[in-house]
C-alpha cells in the first residue's frame, strides 16, 4: 500500500530551480517514518487547502547513517567554515533512529539516535538535498555545474553571446551571465574594452586570478621573429588546444584583441570539438572510441625567460569522465611528441582516427575577425581554436594580450554569485 502511495507521489515532484527557495512552500502537515531500520521518509502534505482536496509532496527519504553524518549541531557541525568535524573515528555506520518527532510550526525534523545524540533538520534544508533524480539532476545541472550545450560552427552566431566589458566589471549580474554562457557554450564575447594591457588582468581578477602558466600570467600574441612558440608567428595557425602537455591544463582563454591585423587575415577560428566528438561518436564509433582511449604524449620543450622546460602529459584526444561525459579535448599539432608509447598495433588506427576528428574539425570551424577592444573568451578544454594566416608591416601588427583562467575558479564565482542573487 505505502509503495503505490509512494509512486504516486513521486510523480508530483514539482519542478525548482536550485538554489531558489521560491517555490519552496511551507506545507501544513508534516510526518516522518523510519523504513527498514536503515530509512528516515519525510512525508509532506497540505490537505488542509480551501478545496479540502488532499496534495502530498514527493515524500523525502534518507538514509539514517547520511542523517547522522550530516548533523547540523555545533558539535558535529562547524557554522563557520561550514564544516563536518565530527569525531570519525567513532562514528558508527549503522545508527540507528531511536525516536523521530516532527513540528509542525518550526518545520523541522528531530531525531534521537542510538548514539544518544539529537540532531534537528530544517525542512528546507532536507529538501535541497532530497536523493529524489530529478532533484539530484537540478543540483547538478544548475548549481554543481551548467549542462553544456554543444553546437555546430553554423550556428556560432545564434550561441556566442556579446557581453559589454564596463557591464561585466561592474554587474555582479553581467557578470554571472558572462560565466554562464562561457559553462554553457564555452564561448562568450566581452566588447568595449579600453585599448590597455591590464583588461585580461582586471577581467581575471574580476572572475578570482590568472592562472600562470610556463609563459608567464599575461601573454603577449603578436608576429615576431624568432619566436620560440609557434603561436607568435604569423603563419596560418591550425586549430589546436592550448597546452595539453599540462595535466592540469588551464580552463579558459582571455584574448583581448587590441590592434588587429589590417591584412585579410588573421581572423579567428573556433570549432566546438565537444560537437566534433559527438559526430565521431554517431558517425564513426569505432575511431571515436580509439580516439577516447588511445593515450597520446603531448609535449612542448623549451625555455622562457632563461628557465628552461619540458612538459609531457599523457591523455586520449577525447577524455571521458566515469558517466561517459566530454570532460577534455586535446589536439595540437606541433604539441604532439613523437615518442608514441603505446603498443605498435594501436598506432595507425589512431592516426586514421585522429585524421577523421581534425578534417571534420576543420569544416565545422567558424571564421570571425576581432576588433580592438573585443575580448574573446572561451573555453579551452572544450573548444578548439586557430588563426588563419595574416601579412604584417610595421605600421600593421596584429597585438593580442592573453590570459587563462581555470574553471575550478570559474565555476566557484559562479556559484558564490547565483547564492548571492538567490539571498543566502
Ligand atoms: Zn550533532
Amino acid at each position: 500500500m505505502f509503495k503505490r502511495t509512494l509512486n504516486q507521489l513521486i510523480n508530483k515532484i514539482p519542478p525548482s530551480n536550485f538554489p531558489t527557495l521560491a517555490n519552496w512552500q511551507l506545507r501544513r502537515f508534516i510526518s516522518a517514518t523510519v523504513e527498514n531500520d536503515k530509512f528516515v521518509v519525510v512525508l509532506q502534505s497540505n490537505s488542509q487547502t480551501e478545496s479540502s482536496s488532499s496534495s502530498s509532496l514527493a515524500p523525502l527519504k534518507f538514509p539514517s547513517v547520511w542523517l547522522r553524518d550530516n548533523c547540523c549541531c555545533s558539535q558535529c557541525f562547524h557554522p563557520t567554515s561550514k564544516s563536518r568535524k565530527h569525531d570519525w573515528d567513532k562514528f558508527d555506520v549503522n545508527v540507528r533512529v531511536k525516536q523521530l518527532q516532527t513540528n509542525e510550526q518550526t518545520k523541522q525534523l528531530i531525531i534521537d539516535w542510538s548514539d544518544n545524540h539529537r540532531s534537528v533538520y530544517d525542512l528546507k534544508w532536507l529538501q535541497e538535498r532530497a536523493f529524489i533524480d530529478a532533484r539530484r539532476q537540478e543540483y547538478l545541472n544548475d548549481f554543481y555545474r551548467p549542462k553544456p550545450k554543444h553546437w555546430s560552427g553554423a550556428d556560432f552566431d545564434k550561441v556566442t553571446e556579446i557581453f559589454d566589458f564596463h557591464d561585466v566589471i561592474n554587474t555582479d549580474e553581467v557578470l554571472k551571465k558572462w560565466l554562464e554562457a562561457l559553462a554553457i557554450y564555452g564561448v562568450a564575447i566581452i566588447r568595449n574594452s579600453p585599448i590597455e594591457k591590464t583588461v585580461v588582468r582586471q577581467l581575471a581578477e574580476r572572475v578570482g586570478f590568472i592562472r600562470r602558466t610556463t609563459y608567464g600570467e599575461e601573454f603577449i600574441v603578436q608576429s615576431k621573429p624568432g619566436a620560440k612558440n609557434v603561436a607568435y608567428l604569423s603563419d596560418p595557425l591550425p586549430l589546436h588546444t592550448d597546452l595539453p602537455y599540462y595535466e592540469y591544463k588551464p580552463s579558459c582563454n582571455i584574448l583581448h584583441c587590441m590592434v588587429q591585423s589590417k591584412s585579410v587575415g588573421g581572423s579567428n577560428l573556433l570549432v566546438d570539438a565537444f560537437h566534433i566528438a559527438d559526430c565521431m561518436r554517431a558517425d564513426y564509433p569505432e575511431d571515436y572510441k580509439i580516439l577516447t582511449q588511445t593515450l597520446v604524449d603531448w609535449n612542448d620543450i623549451g625555455s622562457e625567460d632563461d628557465k628552461h622546460f619540458h612538459n609531457i602529459w599523457r591523455a586520449p584526444v577525447i577524455c571521458l569522465d566515469n558517466d561517459g561525459n566530454y570532460t577534455r579535448i586535446n589536439h595540437s599539432i606541433p604539441q604532439r611528441d613523437s615518442h608514441f608509447s603505446v603498443p605498435l598495433d594501436a598506432v595507425i588506427p589512431w592516426y586514421e582516427a585522429y585524421a577523421k576528428f581534425v578534417r571534420l574539425a576543420r569544416e565545422d570551424a567558424h571564421s570571425f575577425k576581432t576588433k580592438p577592444g573585443d575580448v574573446l573568451t572561451f573555453n579551452n578544454i572544450r573548444l578548439l581554436h586557430g588563426r588563419t594566416g595574416y601579412d604584417d608591416t610595421e605600421e600593421n601588427v596584429r597585438y593580442i594580450v592573453g590570459a587563462y583562467l581555470d574553471w575550478d575558479i570559474i565555476y566557484s564565482k559562479l556559484r558564490v554569485l547565483k547564492t548571492q542573487a538567490a539571498g543566502f
